[in-house]
């Protein structure tokens, strides 16, 4: 099924649709409270923003400061350039150790390089312990939103998922699947050998991998097994320790509407003499699959900023319909459409970019000014057009350009209205007019009206 068709039956679900928009109406919501008793919220966005600028030309150094640190305290460090070769280190690392079960933390960077899928290939059985990705889990299926995996999802649907898996009676009630969830992965956590995680940031000066969850699991995968092995995407290098305050502030308002995000844990090397607790080894994968060749582009490289907040996927009038599986990318939405450019295998990806409406709501709302509808429309422009494209789009600007062309083309389309379902049937028009209807023309244009009412002609 084409990208097109996947896009068209998921506006066709009015289920899907209803769920999609209680939730982001809900996300945005929590939002606006949090930003409306925030009063340095400019200034947060300022910093934030000034941050993360500074890794598009440092990235290198930091990378550098960021290795160098860790290993000083007895991690390994190691650098995948695809994602091909951060499976096989992964793999790797287990077998060397004899991990066949084992759990995993929220992280869409394994989402990106389909880490499940190639483990489970080769025989070994991850557990998602995040409860939006274990309900993705067991669907058999991939998350929807970069925050929210299981936003697709009702209440019901959560309730027949975890109630059948586990063989327990039917109920839907928030509380008690939790709890059910979280007595079925407390064994997990004790008796896994190893725990994979991804982070949200990756502080160079202290060689610190930081990882944000609301569920406790995130902690518990990395510190409660021997082994942790964390994925990290190259754009998650920040400089210092104190330029956390500003991104999780950030991160939690505009992800879920919080404060902050319930646990926050920092990690730094792996379980030193003194320590009572953690892993006894401690590998971070670099993971680079796109984001260099990114970097260089002076298009799209602002996207690399993106601190995964989700909220311009929340605000998107396209996302909000259709939520996140039409986009057949781990990163959904505006700032997905453009990674998808360099990140995904899939040839077709550089469609995304016209998927956008060019709204620019996204960009209003990112907390780190990413503007990201000029990027895309960049992006566009750079493609390859059919040409009836341009024919259309270059007699469209002559129009605009002249006056009286324009004058004379408002007439004609007044007297053409009528047969405007002849038109539907002209190929380039047909795809546009599916779900639009031509409206009807008023009798008279805005500039018959202005000179009727003793307004001048400007030419
Ligand atoms: S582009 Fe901005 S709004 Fe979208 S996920 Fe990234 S940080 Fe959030």
């Amino acid at each position: 099924m084409s990208r097109r068709q996947d896009f068209a039956r998921s506006l066709a679900d009015l289920d899907l649709r209803r769920k999609m928009a209680v939730s982001m109406a809900q996300a945005l919501g929590h939002r606006a409270a949090r930003v409306a008793e925030t009063p340095e919220w400019e200034a947060l966005r300022d910093a934030a923003q000034a941050i993360r600028a500074y890794g598009l030309t440092h990235l290198d150094e930091m990378l550098a400061q960021f290795r160098h640190q860790l290993e000083a305290r007895g991690a390994r460090v190691h650098w995948a350039a695809d994602a091909e070769a951060a499976n096989r280190l992964i793999l790797d690392v287990l077998r060397a150790r004899g991990v066949t079960r084992f759990v995993k933390g929220k992280s869409m960077a394994t989402e990106e390089t389909r880490l499940n899928e190639a483990l489970i290939a080769a025989g070994l059985d991850p557990v998602e312990t995040d409860l939006g990705e274990y309900l993705v889990q067991l669907c058999g299926d991939r998350p929807a939103h970069p925050t929210a995996p299981a936003v697709h999802l009702s209440r019901q649907d959560c309730g027949r998922l975890i109630c059948q898996h586990l063989g327990a009676p039917y109920t839907d009630d928030p509380t008690t699947l939790s709890l059910m969830v979280r007595e079925d992965l407390r064994s997990e956590f004790l008796r896994s050998p190893a725990g994979i995680t991804g982070a949200n940031f990756a502080v160079a000066e202290t060689g610190t991998v930081v990882i944000v969850d609301n569920e406790g699991n995130q902690g518990l995968v990395s510190a409660l097994p021997d082994l942790h092995i964390a994925l990290v995407g190259i754009d998650k290098l920040i400089p210092r320790l104190q330029d956390l305050g500003p991104l999780l502030r950030l991160l939690a308002r505009n992800a879920t509407g919080q404060t902050l995000t319930c646990y926050t844990t920092l990690i730094s090397g792996p379980r030193q003499a003194e320590d009572a607790d953690g892993p006894r080894e401690l590998h971070v994968i670099l993971l680079d699959n796109g984001r260099r060749a990114m970097l260089a582009d002076p298009t799209a490289r602002q996207a690399m900023t993106c601190i995964r907040c989700g909220v311009c996927c929340n605000i998107c009038p396209i996302y909000s319909k259709v939520g996140g599986h039409p986009y057949g990318f781990t990163y959904p939405g505006a700032v997905g459409s453009i990674w998808a450019a360099f990140l995904s295998a899939d040839p077709g990806a550089e469609e995304l970019a016209h998927i956008c409406s060019l709204c620019g709501a996204c960009s209003e709302v990112c907390p780190v000014r990413n503007e990201l509808s000029h990027t895309l429309a960049a992006m566009r422009r750079r493609r390859h057009r059919p040409w009836a494209e341009r024919l259309g789009m270059g007699a469209l600007a002559a129009v605009l350009a002249r006056p009286s062309l324009y004058r004379l083309g408002t007439r004609l389309l007044r007297w053409a209205h009528p047969f405007r379902r002849l038109g539907a049937a002209v190929p380039p028009i047909r795809g546009w007019t599916l779900g639009r209807e031509l409206p009807h023309p008023p009798s008279r244009s805005f500039q018959e009206s202005h000179r009727r009412w003793g307004g001048h002609r400007r030419e």
